[in-house]
């Protein structure tokens, strides 16, 4: 079976965060290589785990054009992630939106990072829109291949319904609207 599309850096990134290595280290000093298999760009990234030494690797598919994505959001385009699934995707937009509600006390470099964070957050929103066909309500199973993101669809399924997702992007909206004031 073809490897997964990886279709930005970015996402090939948090890939590796959401596998570390069994050890718990996510950093594997990776050198990567391309190659070109079947018409098909295929980017290896290989090496050792800096905390116990494991050999590990990752395969991808990589698109013909690699684009960099705009600033807040992911991936460029509207197919779904072939390597974070919904619930994933979900996850990541709670860790980067758990963000101080109050902006008045923070530096200059918090409110900026609050408004990178927020971005990636509403950019993760995005990505689990993305699997939502066009007239369904809710998220279709098949959204859901990885431990983490089923756990997080059993722990609270109602969050991947269109109007609860709808919702939380346009909370987003709002709370990135507060950095323009
Ligand atoms: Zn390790």
């Amino acid at each position: 079976m073809a490897p997964p599309l990886a279709r930005t850096h970015e996402e090939t990134y948090l890939y590796f965060e959401l596998h570390p290595c069994p050890c718990g280290e996510v950093d594997f000093g990776s050198t990567s290589s391309l190659e070109l298999v079947d018409d098909e760009w295929i980017v290896r990234y290989t090496g050792q785990c800096v905390a116990c030494g494991r050999p590990r690797g990752f395969e991808f598919r990589q698109p013909d054009e690699p684009t960099a994505p705009d600033d807040g959001e992911w991936a460029p385009g509207r197919e779904p992630s072939q390597l974070l699934d919904a619930g994933e995707w979900l996850w990541v937009a709670d860790v980067y939106g758990s963000v101080p509600a109050e902006l008045d006390g923070l530096s200059d470099a918090e409110r900026e990072q609050a408004r990178t964070d927020l971005l990636a957050a509403r950019a993760a929103i995005d990505e689990v829109l993305k699997f939502l066909p066009a007239r369904a309500a809710e998220v279709p199973q098949d959204a859901f291949w990885s431990y983490r993101g089923r756990v997080v669809r059993t722990a609270e399924p109602g969050r991947f319904g269109r109007v609860r997702l709808e919702a939380a992007r346009a909370a987003y909206d709002r709370a990135l609207a507060e950095f323009d004031r």
